[in-house]
């Protein structure tokens, strides 16, 4: 009996606006990993690969803009209903329908699979996870199972895509749940996928820069975030396969640019994160490549050393989980004060970062935050010589802030997640208007011709 075939999709953005900030599949890649392992036959196919060598036969393809980042191509299409009071135009990014279409052809052409995973990660991008499975069933004729995020989120909706749901995180169960669906033998494995795995990279045909992740979890308690609630604890990852990782994968794409994308890459770093600093220094990868965190660390958690180590471990991106000033900081779980940012701002400078490598994440309309609470925040960015970036609220469903906001009245719970979306909330929600949010934008403009 020849072995089972599974076709995994990285599934298209639909947004007012998309960029790629680093973004890849890597939850997506450890799924085909670990189906490796269990004996069955993958294949990839990655509609946000702005680097895949194909697509600039049928689109226009914008160049990179740094470090491998860049604009995604893109299709204009008809907004959800839903949307349709809000005055912007509402694109699908990613490869075009043509290609797309002609690869999952090409598939069937050549024996077919059994099964299609796509998979999942903002709620309110689930239009086009709808319309990448519609485009799967249609062409391929299969079953098609949905997974990730957004599904674990919003199970009832996922539902309505036509696709089966997976709603796990622990992927030790996907081989029973393959064999229940479909009466399938597959063998059950008692291996930690994250700690023993790879993500699935060899399935690309090339990548513009590598995303990893060497730890699973968060162990703070952020009031809008849903991260430190997907992982029952903190996993870190062997030094040595983190590096293995790191070597295997740059060889085999020639990418200069590596990124690091996890939640809390600086809790226990002297065990941790240090060891893979002096790693990549005593192997000399840090004349070769350049480092990337873009998932905001900790600002309480930096030390001299640990910063030392990151400037000359070639470290180029890093960005500062600061959020706001005022008495949110700690209504919202006390992760940071301002003291601790200026603290690891005066630590990053030391070592002789440039204001532009570092930058502090700031939120904007956050329920209850006061347009004054973010001017505060980018006036001690810019009082400490460090960048900064303002990032638009969205609550997520079955965080502590979305209860409480439904508990306030001010969300009903039933919300289309669309309309969530951080681009859409100035519209219609009374937390801060449209035009404050504007202003704030021009505020943070002006302010940073001073650094
Ligand atoms: S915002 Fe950051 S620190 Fe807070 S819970 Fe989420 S990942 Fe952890």
């Amino acid at each position: 009996m020849r072995n089972k075939r599974i076709l995994l999709v990285n599934p298209w953005i639909e947004d007012f606006a998309a960029y790629d900030f680093w973004l890849k599949p890597v939850g997506l890649l450890y799924v085909a990993s670990f189906l490796k392992h269990l004996g069955v036959e993958v294949q990839l196919i990655d509609l946000m690969n702005r680097h895949n060598p194909k697509l600039a036969e049928h689109t226009k393809v914008p160049k990179d803009k740094y470090y491998g980042t860049g604009k995604f191509p893109y299709t204009e299409i008809e907004k959800p209903v839903v949307l349709s009071f809000v005055p912007r135009r509402y694109k699908r990014y990613g490869m075009p329908e043509g290609l797309f279409r002609e690869k999952l052809r090409e598939i069937k052409d050549n024996g077919n699979v059994d099964v299609a995973f796509v998979t999942s990660t903002l709620t309110y991008w689930y239009p086009g996870y709808f319309d990448t499975i519609k485009v799967i069933k249609e062409e391929l004729g299969v079953p098609v199972v949905l997974g990730g995020f957004f599904v674990r989120n919003q199970p009832h909706l996922a539902t309505k895509s036509g696709a089966h749901i997976f709603a796990g995180t622990d992927l030790g169960y996907l081989p029973r749940y393959l064999n229940n669906l479909f009466g399938w033998s597959l063998p059950e494995v008692g291996i930690d996928w994250f700690l023993n795995l790879s993500p699935a990279y060899e399935l690309y045909d090339n990548i513009g820069y590598l995303v990893l992740i060497t730890t699973l979890g968060c162990p703070y308690n952020c009031t809008y975030c849903i991260a430190h609630r997907n992982w029952e604890r903190m996993k870190f990852k062997p030094v040595e396969n983190v590096m293995e990782e790191i070597e295997r994968f740059s060889k085999m794409y020639a990418v200069k640019d590596i990124v690091f994308f996890d939640d809390a890459i600086l809790i226990n770093a002297q065990t941790h994160f240090k060891l893979i600093l002096k790693e990549i220094i005593a192997r000399n990868l840090n004349k070769e490549f350049r480092f990337h965190l873009p998932n905001g660390i900790h600002a309480r958690l930096l030390t001299q050393e640990i910063s030392d180590l990151m400037y000359e471990a070639n470290f180029k991106t890093i960005k500062l989980g600061y959020e706001t000033t005022g008495k949110l900081q700690d209504t919202t779980g006390g992760k940071v004060r301002d003291e601790d940012l200026i603290r690891a701002a005066n630590i990053l400078r030391l070592s002789g970062f440039a204001h532009k490598e570092v930058s502090a994440y700031i939120m904007v309309n956050l329920p209850e935050q006061q347009v004054k609470d973010v001017e505060d925040a980018i006036d001690v960015c810019t009082s400490v010589g460090i960048d900064y970036s303002l990032n638009e609220f969205t609550p997520i469903v079955g965080t502590d802030i979305w209860i409480d906001l439904i508990n306030k009245g001010w969300l009903t719970g039933l919300e289309d997640p669309v309309i969530l979306n951080n681009t859409v909330l100035p519209y219609w929600w009374n937390n801060m208007t449209f035009d404050q949010i504007q202003k704030l934008k021009e505020y943070a403009r002006i302010k940073r011709r001073e650094l």
